[in-house]
């Protein structure tokens, strides 16, 4: 498989440290508020592109963290923490507030089929290892300490900016908002590791360290909750762009200054979901969760389809029309799929060649509107219906869209309604129409039509015979 690299900025043959097993790590949800449907598309790419891997054969670990203290307002060392804010604004203690939107978060995933991590840890379970850590940067002397903050110093590395070629927005994440210099930094990027200080001295959680009671910063958590569960080797770290500046940056400078050695190979970075109108928020403008789609009567299903009609390297903007042609295109294919009928065998020459095709567009750096348009390629393959029924089940294992199981349904639902509206009489005219049309008694044929019609019912011509229904 083909990946792009952020770091070299290339796209690379994805070779694993061990070809035993995947060690994949992937950036979890602040839980101070709802997931918006921007968060939750890169979280729908990385399930992709886990899924992707164990379809090619690897076997993968994958560790997500959710963030619970640390993640302050401004990405940067300034700003209120987020969970506190979260916890003030719903009168809740900030473990409430975790628990809450943590529960909340996997059950969006759930309904997006969104696979649960191998191990999933909060931040706030791992302060051994991150006071670990900071005291060997201390004592290494790439730390410092200053005004009651660790801070990690930027200056004893080689490079910092390690992604060079985003957009500079992207990369001035931590220096918006009008945020005040921290005059206890050396150097313009250092970034805190442990506070003890900070201008918001109610942080609700706090522990004791070495440097006094205090709380980790933000980075810290996703190095050592990493190590902590895959090692000291990562083959592949996942997160949404604006993650790639300061928070992976921090983290490739504090993992290696540590480690004394290259961290993680791959770097997989999922660019934006965007309104019309710009960035998406969550204070802002609609709030767009998987619960107000539902409550739209969306099926999140159309969304996931959305999200894999576009490559995750590209900015997707979200309209109700956008999702309302991938609500006509989901609703297409599972209608398409209900009238497959596992009959015959499996053709293994076609179904080798069409599985090619999609294999060839997820190895092509996770191409999934490729993969989509395999999967139109099956339905109009000329080949039985069980060949195409084993190829949608193989390729969903990766797509995730339940188009079988929307399938099978849909079928089931179609033939409640038919019997629901059995008519016997109706059948028998249907039926002595197509044995005149067969001997070409275009009038016999017509006057049936027409007794019918004036009975309220349409007669459909398909390719499996003659139906009818009531209009
Ligand atoms: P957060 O809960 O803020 O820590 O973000 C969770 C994940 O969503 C991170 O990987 C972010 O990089 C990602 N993310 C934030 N905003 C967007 C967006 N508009 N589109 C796609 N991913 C996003
Ligand atoms: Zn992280």
């Amino acid at each position: 498989m083909y990946l792009y690299n952020s770091t070299t900025h290339k796209k690379e043959l994805f070779v694993p440290n061990n070809p035993e097993l995947v060690k994949m790590y992937t950036c979890g949800p602040t839980v101070y508020h709802y997931a918006h449907i921007g968060n939750l598309r890169t979280y729908i790419m990385e399930d992709v592109l886990e899924k992707a891997l164990r379809y090619c054969g690897y076997n993968v670990k994958r560790v997500m963290n959710i963030t619970d203290v640390g993640h302050l307002a401004s990405d940067a060392d300034t700003g209120e923490d987020k969970m506190l804010k979260g916890a003030k604004r719903e009168n809740k203690t900030v473990m409430e507030i975790a628990r809450y939107y943590t529960d909340a978060f996997f059950a969006d995933c759930e309904k997006l089929n969104i696979k649960r991590p191998d191990v999933v840890e909060p931040a706030t379970n791992c302060i051994d290892e991150y006071i670990d850590m900071v005291s060997r940067l201390l004592e290494t002397g790439k730390a410092y300490f200053a005004g009651g903050n660790v801070y990690f110093d930027t200056s004893t590395l080689e490079k910092y900016y390690v992604f060079g070629d985003h957009d500079e927005e992207d990369l001035a994440v931590g220096v918006r908002e009008g945020v005040e210099e921290d005059s206890n930094k050396k150097n313009k990027n250092d970034f805190v590791l442990w506070f003890t200080k900070s201008k918001f001295e109610d942080q609700a959680l706090k522990w004791d360290s070495p440097w006094g009671v205090g709380y980790p910063g933000w980075h810290i958590e996703c190095s050592c909750i990493s190590m902590k569960h895959l090692g000291e080797d990562l083959d592949i770290h996942a997160g949404g762009i604006d993650n790639a500046f300061p928070h992976h940056t921090n983290e490739i400078a504090q993992s290696e200054s540590y480690l004394g050695h290259k961290w993680c190979n791959y770097w997989f970075h999922v660019h934006h979901l965007n309104t019309e109108g710009g960035k998406m928020s969550k204070s802002k403008g609609e709030f767009l969760t998987v619960s107000l789609l539902e409550s739209k009567g969306y099926d999140p299903m159309a969304y996931r389809l959305f999200c894999l009609q576009s490559h995750y390297r590209r900015n997707l903007v979200f309209s109700w029309e956008n999702l309302d042609n991938a609500v006509v295109a989901y609703d297409k294919l599972v209608a398409k799929i209900a009238t497959l009928k596992n009959e015959g065998e499996i053709e293994q020459a076609v179904f080798e060649e069409l599985k090619n095709k999609f294999v060839t567009a997820l190895n092509g750096d996770l191409n999934t509107s490729l993969a989509v348009t395999a999967l139109y390629d099956v339905l109009k393959a000329k080949c039985s219906d069980a060949t195409k029924l084993a190829l949608i089940a193989d390729f969903d294992a990766v797509l995730s869209l339940n188009l079988i199981a929307a399938a099978q349904k849909l079928a089931a639902k179609q033939a409640e309604e038919e019997a629901a509206n059995a008519d016997p009489e109706i059948d028998a005219l249907v039926a002595q129409r197509t044995e005149a049309k067969k001997a070409k008694n275009w009038a016999e044929a017509d006057r049936i039509r027409d007794e019918l019609k004036a009975r309220g019912i349409e007669i459909i011509d398909t390719p499996q015979g003659a139906k009818w229904r009531k209009v």
